[in-house]
This record gives structure tokens, sequence and C-alpha cells, in this order.
């Protein structure tokens, strides 16, 4: 791979719905809740997807009750599915192919989520000891994700991510190395926690429960939120600047304000509070 300025802001791993055939809106079921107002079984298009596979009411999902679709990020499976696995033939123009097409989309999302959080242990520049075999698992995925159909849907995600999981592990603990006294949460129950202005800087919180906790005014910088769910976790002037593997869809489920610290290239969800 050439020089980059990063490995995680490269458009591959960025959704591009104008190269993606919609493939979130038909492939994903959807049930009536706090997220959907209606019903979806997977494989059948969503009453709002536009014939050009644009979503009719983009500007409007919070307010018309779609607020999971504003939480989901296919981290550029949707794109890859479309035009690499499929040539950019349709499900339109080829319903034969359609099914197929649904099952590849989440195996490659699951690809690609992986491929994100390798890509942001290469932007570390403290895990330089890793980066090596970070850069042959980055290559090895990157392939995998651009092989035909058969070979994607036979692709046994879970022991890929107990591959590399060891190699995240390791980069989150060199690039923390320096932060003195962090704690450690990883995998911890801490929902509708108060910890306001807590300090945890540098701390795991890998695939800790985070839900409605109360995180404001916290200090998360450098902190590994991998995998940690994050849905209505209030981030109010929280700073979460160098946070490690903390994803847009993570940010998206939580809620924040104009107070709330985050690096590039994750932004503050325009849905936040001003
Ligand atoms: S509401 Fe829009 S973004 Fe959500 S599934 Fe339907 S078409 Fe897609």
């Amino acid at each position: 791979m050439s020089q980059r300025t990063s490995y995680a802001a490269q458009p591959d791993l960025q959704s591009d719905c104008g190269s993606c055939f919609g493939l979130c809106c038909v492939a994903l079921p959807f049930s009536r809740s706090s997220d959907f107002p209606v019903d979806k079984s997977a494989g059948t298009p969503c009453g709002n997807l536009q014939e050009d596979f644009r979503c009719g009411i983009h500007r409007r999902l919070r307010d018309t009750g779609y607020n999971g679709c504003t939480v989901f990020d296919c981290f550029g499976a949707g794109q890859k599915v479309s035009q690499v696995t499929f040539k950019g033939v349709s499900w339109r123009e080829e319903p034969d192919s359609a099914r197929v097409m649904y099952e590849v989309f989440p195996v490659v999302r699951q690809l690609q989520e992986l491929l994100k959080y390798v890509a942001q242990a290469l932007d570390l520049s403290a895990a330089a000891r890793v980066h090596r075999d970070l850069r042959r698992a980055y290559e090895r995925l990157d392939a995998l994700t651009r092989d035909p159909a058969e070979t994607l849907l036979a692709v046994d995600v879970d022991a890929l991510r107990g591959e590399v999981n060891p190699l995240l592990l390791r980069a989150s603990e060199l690039a923390r190395a320096d932060v003195p006294g962090r704690k450690n949460h990883r995998g911890a129950n801490l929902m509708g926690s108060r910890l306001r202005g807590a300090k945890l800087r540098g701390a795991s919180l890998r695939g800790a429960l985070l839900i409605a906790a109360d995180l404001s005014d916290a200090d998360l910088r450098d902190a590994d939120l991998i995998g940690a769910d994050m849905r209505d976790t209030n981030l109010c002037g929280t700073d979460l600047r160098g946070a490690l593997f903390l994803t847009q869809p993570q940010l998206n489920a939580a809620r924040g304000d104009a107070r709330t610290k985050v690096s590039q290239p994750l932004e503050r969800p325009a849905h936040w509070a001003a």
C-alpha cells in the first residue's frame, strides 16, 4: 500500500451511497420500535427507497421515526458488494442475483468493520511495533472482500476476528502505555452508570455496556472503546480526542453537544444538541 496520511480515512472504508444499490435499505430487516416506525423483512426494499437507490426521506429520518437508519454505517461494504462483487449490476437489473447479494452484504460489512479497526491501529504511531503484522492482516482482509460471492459466503468471520483481535489489543496497549493510572473496564456492565466528569483517560472500555450511561464532561481521551455499546450514552461535553477504535455509528447512537470533542475523521452527528 502506498504511503497515506491516514489508513482509516481512506474512501474505501467510508460508505458511498451513490455507488451502492441501497443494500442496507433492502437486505436488512427492521422491526417496529423506537428505531423504526414499521416492520420490514430482510430482502424487501424499504418503502422510502427511490428508483435511484437514494432515500426519499434522508433529511427527515429522525422526524419520521427512522432513527435506526441514522446510526447505521456499512463501512464501505455497500459500494464494494455493488461494484466489485456484483460488478455494477443491481438487484433490479438482475433479480436472480438478489438473494445472494443480500446474503453477501452482511458478511462484507463485518469484514469492512474489521478492516476499519485494523486501519485505525495502523494510524497509531505508538503501535509501530505491530504495524508489519497489521499491514499483512489488512492486505489479507482487503483481498478477501474482493473475492467472488461464493467465497465470501463461506468465510468464517468469527475465526478471522479471533486472529485479528490480539493484534488490535497489542496496538491498543502500546498506544495507551504512557497514560498513568489507566483504568480497566473491559466488558464491564456500566449501563445507566453515573460517570459524569470521570477521569477515564487511556482506560480500556473494550466491549463495555455504556447504554444510557452518563459520561458527560468525562475525560475519555485515548480510551479504547472498541465494541462498546454507546446507545443513548450521554457524551455532552465529553473529551473523546484520540479515543481508540471509536466509530461513527457509536457516536451516532449516543447523545452529545457542541462541547463534545472528537478527533477527525469522526464528526459530531447533526442530530446532537447545539
Ligand atoms: S428510511 Fe431511507 S435510509 Fe432508512 S431504510 Fe428506508 S430508504 Fe433506507
